[in-house]
């Protein structure tokens, strides 16, 4: 059968292994290792399924409200997708014009965005990281719109919100996008969502997948303006008006009000990261400052390879800039200590 030229020839993005048969301590997609919230089982315990034979609730009411409350906005400047590289990929298509001036980022950053715009037909322009993999922040003004994941993958380093700040304010109205997938897990920058007061041009998107511990349920949203999460709306019904089902809604509502159990799962991962990064420093290796659930350690794919032979899954990327590193996900204290050992002895 025919098949499109595109569906022939799109190099399409690669998500870790998600390994079957043997047992991996499997620390290569930062996953949260702790359960999600209590609140979140009980929710699903509640859950009526006589609902399911109704479509969920387009506007997802009661879920937009708890983000809204906990992100300190109106419940119009929220809009929630099927995890955010769904929210990404609407945004993608709902911001910018394929075929026209590029659209902006670091050369080293989450390898879905040059996916989306492959798909959309969007060019492209990447600005370089320093030598120390931070992001020059001043070299990205320019083309249609900038993207920016902060704290960014799979470096694991943050800007500080004040240099987003100079973004959008250059930027005048050419959209701005921040990925915002591991924020809670930074202490050395905020949360770019206050800055959607003085600037519309501002995106912000997150994630119910990693400080959430809610991977498998699919779902993220993006905080903006009233008339951008309109325009996405526009957009996401042109693809599939319902992709966030009634299971995940009332999950994901349990979860963003269990706020002291969020906190808490956070700061036991942060305590474990900042206690392995010790670790590896001490013994040699270099390792970025982290402000995520992650590290990238220096090694490569020898590191990768000995590591998989002794049971432990982290992630390697071929890509130029970054081959000599492998990205592990912090896990819990014994997960974390079982790597260590694999790696170090
Ligand atoms: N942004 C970044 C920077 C990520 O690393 C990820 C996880 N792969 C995502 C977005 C997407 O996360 P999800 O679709 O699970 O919400």
């Amino acid at each position: 059968m025919k098949l499109s030229r595109f569906a022939m020839s799109v190099t399409p993005y690669e998500a870790g292994e998600q390994p079957k048969g043997k047992r991996f301590v499997k620390l290569n997609t930062n996953e949260n290792p702790y359960p999600p919230a209590p609140e979140c089982a009980m929710a699903l315990k509640a859950f009526d399924s006589d609902r399911l034979k109704l479509y969920p609730g387009i506007a997802a009411t009661e879920l937009r409200e708890a983000i809204a409350e906990k992100e300190g906005v109106d419940a119009d400047c929220v809009f929630i997708g099927n995890g955010s590289d769904e929210v990404l990929s609407l945004a993608f298509r709902a911001l910018f014009d394929p075929h026209g001036e590029p659209v902006v980022f670091p050369s080293v950053t989450y390898s879905f965005y040059p996916v989306f715009c492959a798909m959309y037909g969007i060019n492209t322009e990447t600005v370089e990281n320093e030598a120390d993999f931070t992001v020059a922040v001043e070299k990205l003004t320019c083309g249609q719109g900038v993207v920016l994941a902060n704290p960014n993958a799979p470096t694991s380093l943050s800007v500080d919100v004040k240099d987003i700040e100079l973004l959008l304010s250059r930027m005048g109205e050419r959209p701005v996008v921040v990925d915002e997938a591991y924020i809670d897990f930074a202490r050395r920058t905020q949360t770019a969502v206050p800055l959607l007061r003085r600037y519309d041009n501002l995106v912000v998107v997150k994630t119910f997948s990693k400080s959430y511990s809610l991977a498998g349920i699919r779902c993220g949203y993006m905080i903006a303006r009233p008339e951008t999460v309109a325009a996405l709306e526009r957009v996401r019904d042109c693809f599939n008006s319902y992709p966030v089902d009634s299971v995940c809604q009332a999950v994901c509502t349990a979860a963003i009000k269990a706020r002291d159990y969020h906190e808490a799962s956070v700061q036991k991962i942060i305590e474990t990261r900042d206690r392995a990064m010790k670790i590896l420093r001490t013994a040699g290796y270099e390792v970025l400052d982290s402000d995520t659930n992650f590290l990238l350690v220096s090694g490569g794919e020898s590191d990768y390879l000995k590591l998989k032979e002794r049971g432990v899954l982290v992630r390697w990327f071929s890509a130029e800039r970054v081959r000599g590193y492998t990205r592990v996900t912090v896990g819990s204290d014994e997960e974390t200590d079982v790597y260590l050992r694999a790696l170090l002895k």
